[in-house]
């Protein structure tokens, strides 16, 4: 078995102006196939073969470095991708919007700590919200293509909402600019989705 790079459920276009077509294209045209062939490639006749992405990445031997970055980059595009719609945008509802409440004190205070995180994440890397077993949310960011399902990596739970802080995520149209790129990514989040997510992950 091997894993397939997920077709976008819309146009390269159709997160403009906070993403641009041409960094989507490349972004998961190239980057994202790169990481899944490589994980294919990286797997193939292992004892990983055949297990599932959070199977692998769970219970990751973290010196295996092509399993870690490809089986990383795999994953994690293929959540930021499925966290993002062009009608997406607002703030969450539900139990999502009451846990957040619950574990942040208010939506805006979320904000600032997911924004603070995605910043300050020095180099490439990716800011996360988790969801732990009984509905608490943790914030936190790892580095390069790490998760918090992974190991050790100092944050944990199942992500539910990814950020992509690589400057091959935004530096085409926002240069060194990250914390506008950050600003722009809350005009785009599907949170049906994320909360869809959390309900299945509590
Ligand atoms: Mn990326």
């Amino acid at each position: 078995m091997s894993f397939e790079l997920p077709a976008l459920k819309y146009a390269h276009d159709a997160l403009e102006p906070h993403i641009d077509a041409r960094t989507m294209e490349i972004h998961h045209g190239k980057h994202h196939a790169g990481y899944t062939n490589k994980l294919n490639a990286a797997i193939v006749g292992s004892a990983l073969d055949g297990k599932s992405i959070e199977e692998i990445l769970s219970s990751l031997d973290m010196s295996n470095k092509a399993v870690r970055n490809n089986g990383g980059g795999f994953y994690n595009h293929r959540l930021f991708w499925e966290v993002m719609s062009p009608n997406g945008g607002g703030t969450p509802s539900g139990e999502l919007g009451a846990a957040i409440d619950d574990s942040f004190g208010s939506f805006d205070a979320f904000k600032e700590k997911f924004s603070t995180a995605a910043g300050s994440q020095f180099g490439s890397g990716w800011a996360w919200l988790c969801v732990h077993p009984g509905g608490k949310l943790e914030v936190c960011a790892t580095p390069n293509q790490d998760n918090p399902l992974m190991p050790g990596v100092g944050c944990g739970g199942t992500p539910i909402l990814g950020l992509d802080v690589w400057e091959h995520a935004y530096y085409l149209h926002y240069q060194n600019r990250r914390p506008d790129y950050v600003s722009a990514f809350y005009n785009v989040i599907n949170w049906e989705e994320v909360g869809n997510r959390y309900d299945s992950n509590k």
